[in-house]
């Protein structure tokens, strides 16, 4: 073969700049040129092929599962691709196998028929077309395992594509094409109007904003979805597309009726009871201020008269209608939190040492040592925040050791995006049992006798804590002293 005559005479200077690799081939099945482009994907130079059988260029196992195919080739050559779709292989200098694309055209010369083989390296399609098909499956994954459908809306020629869990979803068979029409069919009828408005707002501002409708279902169910997409604009600026989710929300709206309404007829009943709490009270304090009337006049009228019994018995019926007058009074205060509230600043310092001064004849009869930190400025409800230090102060000095004098040591610090605040005393401390107990209305640790109270203080404090949207509670171990903890969110 004259491969020198050939590459003189035939082959012009542009097919060595051609951009892809590019062989002529003889009927034998040799390789007679070969550009340089060949080297950058073979890593062979164009004269290392020359006169060399092409299928040195690829895989052994290719070569022989398609020699009878090649022979019969190159008796009768047609132009031809191979590769479209299913890759052929190349095989570089280094060992390294490759998908490649062919393309074979023959032609004739004076020095018989040759092949023209033009070939491209399509390693990075391969990859990114490998990549396309992992996206796919894990939208498949995440298909199933969500519930979420997924839609595509051409707006131009209103064709619509769905995944398959909108189909099951609108119980639509898969045999006719979509259109933004058949997705409209199942759009429940007194939401139509508001579907459509909701659309043309979409178009107008390019923005998909989410929302919420019901459809009718292919089986006549009826469901609630939530759409969420985004929209694509041409250079123009008009819409062309808008690919988004479909998610059937059906269940979880219907949880949120419910629990809306458990939270409105919680609140109505708390409402309620508070009311009833606070008539009670009232009518509960009317006989009773009788009853302490009637004591008063006996005590004038017939206190000569009593024997040491009948004093004694005439004493402890005064001091239980002053204690149920007591009771009533702390019953009507808690009705009353929280009502005709407004948020002020407030110096808790001031509040405190407020306090304090109230309490100064119970300070000096325990000889308490009062200790105040460094308090903040905050927003609160200034009324409610002064009974939640007053209690707490109080308690401190009540529940004292018998022959160890209070000290009481108020503090705040500053925790994220809260003032954790503290009152503690070294007083008899609380077994660990009791901690959550204590915050119940009415409920208290010692008898009436030991310690005098009503068992609502702490159920007062517990109700501001949460009306300023925090919390309160206790660190303690008996007989060493017990801390209160309430934080107030700034
Ligand atoms: P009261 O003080 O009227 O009994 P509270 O609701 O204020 O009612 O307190 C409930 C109970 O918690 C008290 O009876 C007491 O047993 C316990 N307690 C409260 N504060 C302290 C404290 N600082 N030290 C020890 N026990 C306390």
């Amino acid at each position: 073969m004259a491969t020198d005559d050939f590459m003189n005479k035939i082959a012009p200077s542009v097919v060595e700049e051609l951009p892809n690799n590019l062989l002529i081939v003889n009927t034998e099945g040799e390789i007679v040129f070969a550009n340089h482009r060949i080297e950058s994907t073979f890593g062979y130079k164009p004269s290392e092929l020359r006169g060399k059988k092409a299928s040195m260029l690829v895989p052994g196992y290719f070569t022989s599962m398609n020699a009878e195919k090649r022979v019969e080739y190159y008796k009768n050559p047609t132009p031809y691709t191979v590769g479209n779709g299913v890759p052929a292989v190349g095989l570089r200098k280094s060992g390294e196998e490759f998908p490649m694309e062919i393309g074979l055209s023959p032609f004739q010369t004076e020095q018989g028929t040759f092949v023209s083989v033009i070939i491209l390296d399509i390693t990075e399609r391969h990859k990114t077309e490998a990549e396309l098909v992992k996206k796919n499956e894990l939208l498949g994954l995440a298909e199933e395992l969500t519930q979420v459908g997924h839609w595509q809306w051409d707006t131009v020629t209103n064709e619509v594509i769905w995944s398959d869990n909108l189909y099951t979803l609108f119980h639509q068979s898969r045999e006719e094409d979509l259109t933004y029409a058949t997705y409209f069919s199942y759009v429940y009828e007194e939401d139509k109007e508001y579907v459509t408005e909701q659309v043309e707002r979409i178009i107008r501002d390019k923005k998909f904003y989410d929302f919420f409708h019901r459809i009718k279902t292919g089986q006549g169910q009826i469901k609630i979805i939530h759409l969420v997409g985004k929209v694509f604009t041409n250079a123009r600026g008009e819409v062309i597309e808008m690919i988004g989710t479909c998610q059937d929300v059906t269940k979880q709206k219907a949880d949120e009726k419910k629990l809306a309404e458990f939270n409105q007829q919680l609140l109505d009943k708390n409402k309620e009871l508070e009311n009833f709490a606070y008539v009670a009270g009232h009518d509960l304090k009317e006989p009773l201020r009788t009853m302490s009337s009637v004591c008063n006049l006996l005590q004038k009228k017939y206190g000569g008269s009593f024997n040491e019994e009948g004093e004694t018995l005439i004493d402890l019926m005064n001091s239980s209608v002053n204690r149920m007058s007591k009771l009533i009074s702390d019953l009507l205060d808690y009705s009353q939190i929280g009502i005709d509230r407004t948020l002020v600043t407030a110096d808790c310092q001031e509040l405190v040492e407020a306090v304090t001064n109230d309490l100064s004849l119970a300070i000096k009869e325990a000889q308490a040592k009062i200790i105040i930190g460094k308090l903040p400025v905050i927003q609160c409800y200034r009324t409610e925040l002064r009974l939640l230090f007053q209690n707490l102060i109080s308690n401190a000095l009540k529940f004292h050791k018998a022959d160890i004098p209070p000290t009481i040591e108020i503090s705040a610090q500053l925790v994220d995006t809260f003032w954790k605040f503290g009152v503690k005393d070294n007083g008899i401390g609380i077994d660990k049992e009791s901690k959550t107990n204590i915050f119940k209305i009415f409920h208290r640790l010692h008898s009436y006798d030991d310690y005098q109270g009503t068992g609502i203080g702490l159920a007062h404090c517990q109700k501001i804590a949460e009306l300023h949207g925090g919390t309160i509670w206790v660190e303690s171990e008996l007989e060493k002293g017990s801390t209160f903890f309430f934080t107030i969110p700034l």
